[in-house]
């Protein structure tokens, strides 16, 4: 829709990705897989944009950005006040860019209610990525934090996206939440964006001497078969602490489970699109 009339042409030979990591429920594990698939797929060579559209802004937290490298975040983005590359910044790791986000983004679903394009702004935000000179030039995935809700926010991701990637937790009510979200992406898919698909399902916080995660894996796999990705992400304290330090897992300890983890759900998710890996 709304390629803006000067904006630069993208000459980036790696094609661009768009991936929405949704899960209407919270804590699932969303923010840690997409500072840390962000990280891992930086780390293999890919140049990855995390695009925060969460109120709670914990990517960006947890990318190390504080509250000063936020004044132009994903909210002026997203009522029109500011182009992306004006709000992108980079992190502490190379290749991996972010654009943060403020509780500004809470008025967000109010502000644009009357806006015809109030479903699909990002996708015509996100039309204009890459462009040569500009700060997202040569990204080659954009990883979208969602909130935890299927609200405005959660379905200009979807609208915006090629795929969606599902991080969910090995716990009992999992499939239930699942079936909701994928109702959804269905309509999305129906009304607003036909080329939409499920990149995968995560399966997040897994823990072996847990029975009722065993259950839960083998029922997940039986519902989903070949969506489900082989790599699980294990319960892993060194995930947990490593936002608090303003790090992905991976740059905390890149030894730890967690970190191997994401790594290898990395190498996955390329894989899947057929892609080579990239020179890092
Ligand atoms: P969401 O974005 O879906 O709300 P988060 O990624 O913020 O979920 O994760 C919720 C909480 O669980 C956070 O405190 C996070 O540090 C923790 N967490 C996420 N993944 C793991 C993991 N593999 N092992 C241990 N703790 C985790
Ligand atoms: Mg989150």
């Amino acid at each position: 829709m709304t390629s803006a009339p000067h904006s630069p042409a993208r000459t980036s030979e790696r094609p661009l990705r768009i991936i929405a990591l949704a899960n209407q429920k919270g804590g699932v594990g969303k923010t840690t897989t997409a500072i840390n698939l962000g990280t891992a797929l930086a780390a293999i060579g890919e140049r990855v944009l995390v695009l925060d559209l969460d109120p709670q802004g914990n990517a960006s937290t947890g990318l190390g950005i504080d509250r000063r490298q936020r004044r132009v975040s994903t909210y002026h983005v997203m009522t029109g006040e500011a182009p992306l590359a004006d709000a992108v910044v980079a992190t502490s790791v190379p290749r991996l860019l972010v654009a943060p986000s403020t509780m500004d983004l809470l008025g967000l679903e109010l502000e644009l209610a009357s806006a015809p394009d109030r479903s699909h702004r990002l996708r015509g935000i996100l039309a204009d990525i890459g462009g040569d000179g500009t700060s997202t030039e040569g990204v080659s995935y954009v990883l979208i934090d969602c909130p935890p809700s299927l609200n405005l926010l959660t379905i200009n991701a979807l609208a915006a996206a090629d795929a969606v990637l599902v991080p969910l937790q090995c716990e009992f009510f999992a499939l239930e939440g699942l079936s909701q979200l994928l109702r959804t992406v269905e309509q999305v898919r129906s009304a607003l964006n036909p080329r939409l698909s499920i990149q995968g399902i995560v399966l997040t916080m897994f823990d072996p001497r847990n029975n009722l995660s065993a259950q839960v894996v083998a029922d997940v796999r039986g519902f989903m078969g070949e969506k489900v990705y082989e790599t699980m992400i294990p319960r892993n304290v060194r995930v947990s602490e490593a936002p608090s330090h303003g790090k992905p897992v991976l740059l905390y300890d890149l030894k730890c489970a967690g970190a191997q983890a994401y790594l290898r759900l990395a190498s996955e998710v390329i894989q899947r699109e057929g892609r080579v890996p990239a020179a890092a």
